[in-house]
């Protein structure tokens, strides 16, 4: 077994005790495997391991690394987009899982639109408002969402993601999972969309990220150690 198949494997137990203790099933939590900083051979690693999907965090990153990758899988981009490589953004990922403001929304409808190609995204939540990170803030979630759900044909809103205030101490995290599982909730009972998937949890957190409700772990130094 590779070092990568044996620690998605740890993982894996994690999140069904995790299950366990939340009543939930672990198929409802798919893994997500950050892969920045790491090669193409590890993300083919990874990706024979069995996870669910690979991020990656810049899109030049994925420009040079998703031609080397011989497997197939899906590409979610889970880092802020800016506006001038939203384009290149809708070629190279399958996933948007940071759209955080409507000029961003009007970029990628309009690029998807001259293709004739409906992309999956996420609204990327800032709920710990802290100024350095990407993010909606919580009160201009609605807003968007509404954008997206009206004006938006081109993108398929499938989920939320959010990043915590960084705190060694993972239950400090609980909080906003629960308040992204709360928005989610009203957000889909609001707009009568499906249930909207969860994007939370990260290497140091990801047990009481699914405790909450995550259908999204996503993953980088629990699979592949640390980066250098
Ligand atoms: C790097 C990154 C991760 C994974 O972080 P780890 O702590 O290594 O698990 C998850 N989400 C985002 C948005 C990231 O940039």
């Amino acid at each position: 077994m590779s070092t990568v198949a044996a620690r998605l494997a740890a993982v894996r137990e994690r999140i069904s005790q995790a299950c366990a203790k939340a009543g939930r099933n672990p198929h409802e939590v798919k893994i997500l495997a950050v892969t920045k900083t790491h090669p193409a051979a590890m993300v083919e690693e990874a990706v024979a391991a069995g996870v669910d999907a690979i991020g990656e965090n810049r899109v030049q990153e994925a420009a040079v690394k998703r031609p080397a990758v011989r497997l197939d899988t899906s590409w979610h981009l889970v880092g802020p987009l800016q506006r001038n490589k939203a384009k290149k953004a809708i070629e190279l990922f399958d996933v948007i899982a940071t759209v955080d403001r409507v000029a961003l929304a009007d970029t990628l409808e309009q690029f998807l639109a001259a293709r004739h190609k409906v992309m999956p995204v996420m609204v990327e939540v800032n709920l710990g408002r802290e100024p350095q990170k990407s993010g909606a803030l919580e009160e201009d979630v609605q807003p968007l969402v509404a954008h997206i759900l009206q004006r938006c044909p081109h993108l398929e809103l499938t989920g939320l993601l959010t990043v915590p205030p960084y705190h060694p101490d993972p239950e400090r995290s609980r909080p906003y999972f629960r308040r992204l599982r709360e928005l989610a909730q009203h957000l889909a009972a609001r707009w009568h969309v499906k249930p909207l998937e969860l994007s939370m949890g990260m290497s140091e957190d990801f047990w009481v990220a699914v405790e909450e409700g995550a259908t999204w772990v996503r993953l980088g130094r629990a699979l592949f150690g640390e980066r250098r």
